[in-house]
This record gives structure tokens, sequence and C-alpha cells, in this order.
């Protein structure tokens, strides 16, 4: 790896996707160092073919081989750049396990991420899709990102705001051939302002003896809640292979909305992005239409929750991307509605 990077050929993904999924990259290039890119992207293949930026792969289904080169980031470190003794940025390389990142920051006593513990995936993704768990999103933290821009050739800084951040959703998800995120700044407290109203944490906490409502209460102690409880409601992909939630939850405009909640009083629904909007729950419409615990074959929907699908062993791509199509459609013709993946979809379009 003396040139920052290490390039293989017909390099197997399967043990590089959460889903356990079988495909092969024509090419794989392993980055360790950022300042590698801009040579990198002298070659032909980087330069004009499409490119996959490959994280842990957890919020990925291969529905086919990736057609051009997979480029895997694999720089690991973590350091506070700023310190005013009430907050910290702190700069973590996009090759940073995100669990092991926000247990860092939970043991340098700064706060903000306890909600998103025990998230699959890297730090260089988290902005992608703009990740989200238990009432925080991770675009409350970030202070920027820096990025390889592949059009000008040049790594460059977008503040919070250009990142143009919203619900699973951002600049990078929207355009992904244009940036490559090599490392996130965090603003990050060092006062707890804990996010406890979402469903679960509260009767966690109690359940662990905390008094939730007590001044005392550590961000370390909200994370614990948390990993516990994901440990208990999703399926492990080391034991089944998945992508956690498999659909975002639509949000739709209030004309929409009123009619459903008028018709099906127990379907939850939540403000939108807007006033005039309003976001449904997509797990409560699939259950609605029957789908937890169903299996074609190896593809199936977990049996726990309605918006993961799993592989239960050998079940291909196409069979999953298959299965995930018959489950929107259901729910479009019962219910009106349309749902969209939230994974990144592999040699196919939805
Ligand atoms: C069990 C389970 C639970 C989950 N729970 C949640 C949850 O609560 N909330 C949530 O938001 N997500 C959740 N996810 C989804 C997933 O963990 C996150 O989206 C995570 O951020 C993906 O990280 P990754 O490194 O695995 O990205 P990958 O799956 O490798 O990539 C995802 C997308 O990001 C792009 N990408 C990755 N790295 C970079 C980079 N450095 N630069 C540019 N583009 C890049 C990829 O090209 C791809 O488009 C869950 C997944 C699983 C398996």
């Amino acid at each position: 790896m003396s040139a920052g990077y290490r390039i293989s050929e017909r390099a197997r993904l399967d043990a590089r996707n959460t889903f356990g999924i079988s495909a092969t990259a024509p090419m794989l290039v392993e980055v360790q160092d950022a300042a590698a890119m801009p040579e990198l992207f002298g070659y032909a293949m980087l330069r004009d073919g499409p490119v996959l930026v490959l994280g842990g792969g957890s919020n990925l289904l291969f529905a086919g081989d990736p057609p051009g080169a997979v480029l895997s980031l694999t720089a690991q470190r973590i350091g506070i750049v700023a310190d005013d003794g009430a907050t910290a940025i702190v700069r973590a390389d996009a090759g940073v396990g995100w669990h092991d990142f926000v247990l860092w920051t939970l043991g340098h006593g700064l706060c903000g991420m306890e909600n998103l513990a025990l998230i699959p995936g890297t730090v260089g993704a988290a902005p992608i899709q703009n990740i989200g768990a238990y009432g925080v999103e991770v675009r409350d933290c970030i202070h920027a990102v820096e990025a390889f821009d592949r059009r000008s050739g040049t790594l460059l800084r977008l503040d919070r705001q250009a990142c143009a951040f919203a619900y699973r959703d951002s600049l990078f998800k929207r355009d992904p051939e244009h940036y490559i995120v090599t490392s996130v700044e965090f603003v990050l407290s060092r006062t707890p302002k804990l996010v406890l109203d979402y469903a679960g944490i509260q009767d966690e906490l109690h359940g662990m003896g905390l008094d939730s409502t007590s001044q005392d209460l550590r961000a370390s102690q909200v994370a614990e809640a948390v990993i516990r409880i994901r440990r208990r409601k999703l399926p492990d992909p080391a034991v089944l292979g998945n992508a956690g939630s498999f659909f975002k939850n639509p949000i739709v405009p209030v004309a929409v909305a009123a009619p459903l909640q008028a018709t099906h009083p127990a379907l939850p629904m939540f403000r939108g992005s807007s006033d005039d909007t309003r976001k449904l729950s997509a797990a409560w419409l699939i259950d609605q239409c029957g789908w937890k615990g169903h299996r074609d074959g190896d593809a199936g929907v977990s049996g726990s929750h309605a918006l993961v699908l799993v592989n239960h062993g050998h079940a291909s791509g196409a069979a999953l991307l298959a299965l995930a199509r018959r489950i929107a459609d259901s729910v479009q013709s019962r219910f009106g509605v349309a749902i969209e993946p939230e994974p990144r979809i592999i040699g196919a379009t939805w």
C-alpha cells in the first residue's frame, strides 16, 4: 500500500455486504490515504466509469455485480480538532466503524450520538443517507464533510448547509457518482441534551433501574438502552443477512394522510418534512398487508419486524428485489401509498 492504495481484480464482495449476497467487483480499490485520490482518478476506469464506494455494505442490495470499480476507504483516524470546554469538533476518517466511533465519543465525555449507537457501517456512509434512529439524525451533529469531488478532481470541504440533508437523504445520496466522503467533522457537546421521547427508551432505562427524569442520567446510559433495544428488535446480520429497514417511511401530503387516518385510525403518523406533509409508518402498512414472516425460498421478511427483508441463506439479490417490489405493490394497491427502498440497489433499478 506504498502509494496509499491497493488494487485487486475480480474481488468477491460476499463478506462485504450485510445481506451476504454473492457479488464480484471487476476491480476493488482500497484507499488508505485520501491524498492519493486525485492520482487514482487519473486512471480511465475510475475517471470515466461508474464507481461504487463501499463502506460496510449495510445499506446496499447487490441485485447484480457492480458494473465498475468498487472503492473502499480504509483510513481509521479519530481526533479532536477543536475544543472550547463546552463543545468539541471531532474529525473521523471515512473508514472508522460507526459504532466504534459512537463509543469513542462517549468515552471522551462527548454527547450527541448516543441514540445512534449500534447502527452498522462506517463514518463515511453516515452522511450519505443522514442516518437516524430513536428521534435523532446525524445531521444534527455534523459540522462539515470532507470529500473528493470527482468532477473537479479535488478534495474539498462541505459545511452542513451544503450537504442538503433531509430524511434519509442528502446531496451525496441524490448524486452518488459525484462525491466520495473521505472524513467527517462532528460538533459534540460536553453537556448532555438527551432525547428520550422516542418509543421504548424510557421503559428500557426503567428496566435498567435508571430514572429517566434524573439530572444525573448519562449519555452512555442512553446509548446502553438503545443498544439493548436494538439487540432485541433487529436481526443480527452476522446471523441472518439483512440491511436494516428496507423501506423508508413514506412522506405524503396532508390531503392524502387525512382520509387514511379516518379509515385507519391505528396507522402511526408523524409530522413530515413540513406542516403540510405527514410521515407514515411503512412498517405498519407492510404488516397490514400480511408480510411479516413471509418467505419466498431464502428471500423473506423478518418475523419480528415487517420493514426488514432477510436472506435465510442463499437468496439472490434479484429474489430479494422481486420480493421488495411485491411488498411495495401490495401497499400501493391497498393504501394508495408508494413506498421506496432505503438501501441502494446495485445492478438493477427500482
Ligand atoms: C441491522 C441494521 C440496522 C440498521 N439500522 C439503521 C438505523 O437505525 N438507521 C439508519 O439510518 N440506517 C440503519 N441501517 C442502514 C445502514 O447501517 C446505514 O445506512 C449505514 O450508514 C451504512 O453504512 P455502510 O458503511 O455499511 O454503507 P454502505 O452500505 O457500504 O453504502 C451505503 C451507501 O453509501 C455510499 N457510501 C458509503 N461510503 C461512502 C463514502 N465514503 N463516500 C460516498 N459514498 C459512500 C455507498 O456508495 C452506498 O450508496 C441499518 C442496517 C442494518 C444492517
